[in-house]
């Protein structure tokens, strides 16, 4: 066992937790980082593509310089450069049964009934304070799978196949599986502009997620302990004390727990979290994204493609043109979902999906990460399902003792995004130093 040797000990090492790390040691605290994998960085995972010398992001991946301010302030402050995905300049679209090359898949009336369904978001919308927690706030109407609030609409089965691609693209599941609640308090971090979860995102970091992760822990010169994945966090009147997998006890006087909502169920806590913060942890977050990459050739350039429940993928896009990537072919990127059976790793499989919107097209390579089925993971990124947010906001960020929490997974705003992720860091910090000033 160790003593005393740190003040803090930081549980996970994702942007949550690098942002409360670098912070508290920047407050003057030793500090330990326990972390489960062998790399840093949690869902924002950095790597060379199919054994290439090229790299690519598994999971987070895409900014938006003007909204994610706290994250570029990071970017800003240890110069990391962004770079931009390229604009579509093919379209393609496979909505009930009709494959079309047209940059506006939908009707005249179809427009016109997507205009009169924004509205509507719209007005909902200014209901929600997204710097809040939904269970403070008189929105609990709105917390019902997406499913049951598109129905109320009456909108035509190719509408209703884009929508449900854009739900599925921004979420990782079916319009069941998600809260109306959840994807509307995320249109105010998108300026109020609803349809941007149907536009492709661009701006991404030019020499990937990891350039500003390592930065922000060697800035933080905490110490890292990789390959620890904890099992209990026991907590008495003056310190805490964390037993991982491998047999260590490692002791601090507070702690900040910066892990996926979904693997909180996994670690034995003593004394037990509140009833509501279990109660939240138990019913975990639905994004369950099968994030896709391949090596394609005879494709036209910088496409993108999308399609509803009847294509096996949602939306793909040319993210690397083959002039860059030097692999000779484009690099597309897209998503699709658990309940299609498509194989992301299997280059056939994924070909003849491709081939449903371009029947010329040669996938090369394959690669992805099986993020549900990862156990430090267990989902992708934070898609609240129905009955979550509007009971338990509060109760999954509250403090517990000298426990801190933090994570996209349960940010207000930004929730689900590295924006978010960053933001409860830092939240994480500002209350953790707080604490240890007083006790
Ligand atoms: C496929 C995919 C695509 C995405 N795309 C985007 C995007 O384009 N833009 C965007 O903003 N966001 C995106 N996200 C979301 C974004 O990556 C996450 O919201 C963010 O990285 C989460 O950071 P975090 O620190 O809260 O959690 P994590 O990054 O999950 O960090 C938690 C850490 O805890 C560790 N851990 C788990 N269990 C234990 C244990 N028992 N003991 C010790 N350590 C443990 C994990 O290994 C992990 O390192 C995407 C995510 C995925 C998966």
């Amino acid at each position: 066992m160790n003593g005393d040797t740190y003040d803090v000990l930081v549980l996970g090492a994702g942007f949550a937790g690098l942002t409360a790390a670098r912070d508290l040691a920047a407050d003057g605290k030793r500090v330990l980082i326990v972390e489960a994998r062998d790399r840093i960085g949690g869902r924002a995972w950095y790597r060379p593509f199919a054994d290439t010398g090229f790299s690519i992001e598994l999971g987070g991946n895409w900014v938006d310089p003007d909204g994610n301010t706290e994250l570029m302030a990071e970017a800003e402050r240890y110069g990391v450069a962004l770079s931009q995905s390229p604009h579509p300049e093919h379209h393609v679209s496979l909505l009930d049964g009709i494959l079309r090359h047209a940059a506006c898949p939908i009707t005249d009336d179809d427009r016109a009934a997507l205009d009169q369904l924004v509205k509507e978001v719209l007005v909902q919308v200014e209901r929600i304070d997204p710097e809040l927690p939904l269970d403070q706030q008189d929105v609990a109407d709105l917390d019902v799978p997406l499913h049951d609030y598109l129905d109320r609409f009456g909108l035509s089965t190719p509408l209703r196949g884009l929508i449900g691609g854009w739900i599925r693209e921004n979420t990782g599941c079916a319009e069941a599986q998600i809260s109306a609640l959840h994807l509307m308090s995320w249109i105010p971090n998108l300026n109020g502009d609803v349809l941007a979860l149907g536009h492709t995102p661009t701006h991404r970091f030019a020499a990937g997620t990891i350039d500003l992760l390592q930065r922000m822990l060697d800035d933080s010169g905490a110490e890292l302990r990789l390959s620890s994945p904890v099992a209990a966090v026991t907590q008495s009147a003056d310190h805490v004390e964390v037993r991982t997998h491998n047999g260590e006890v490692l002791r601090a006087r507070g702690a900040v727990i910066a892990l996926p909502l979904n693997c909180l169920t996994d670690i034995a806590f003593e004394p037990a979290l509140s009833p509501e913060k279990a109660a939240g942890a138990a019913i975990g977050q639905s994004g369950a994204a099968k994030k896709l990459w391949a090596l394609v050739t005879d494709l036209p350039p910088k496409v993108l493609g999308v399609g509803c429940h009847e294509a096996p993928i949602d939306v793909f896009f040319t993210d690397y043109p083959a002039a860059e990537t030097g692999l000779g072919g484009d690099l597309v990127v897209g998503f699709s979902t658990q309940e299609r059976p498509l194989d992301i790793l299997d280059r056939e499989d994924l070909e003849a999906a491709l081939r449903r919107y371009l029947p010329e097209a040669s996938v090369l390579k394959v690669d992805g990460h099986d993020w549900l089925a990862d156990p430090y993971a267990k989902g992708t990124w934070c898609a609240a399902p129905a009955g979550l947010l509007s009971k338990y906001a509060s109760a999954l960020e509250a403090t517990e003792g000298r426990l801190v929490f933090a994570g996209s997974d349960i940010a207000h705003a930004f929730r689900g995004w590295m924006e978010g992720a960053v933001r409860t860091g830092a939240i994480a910090a500002t209350r953790l130093s707080a604490i240890l000033a007083e006790r």
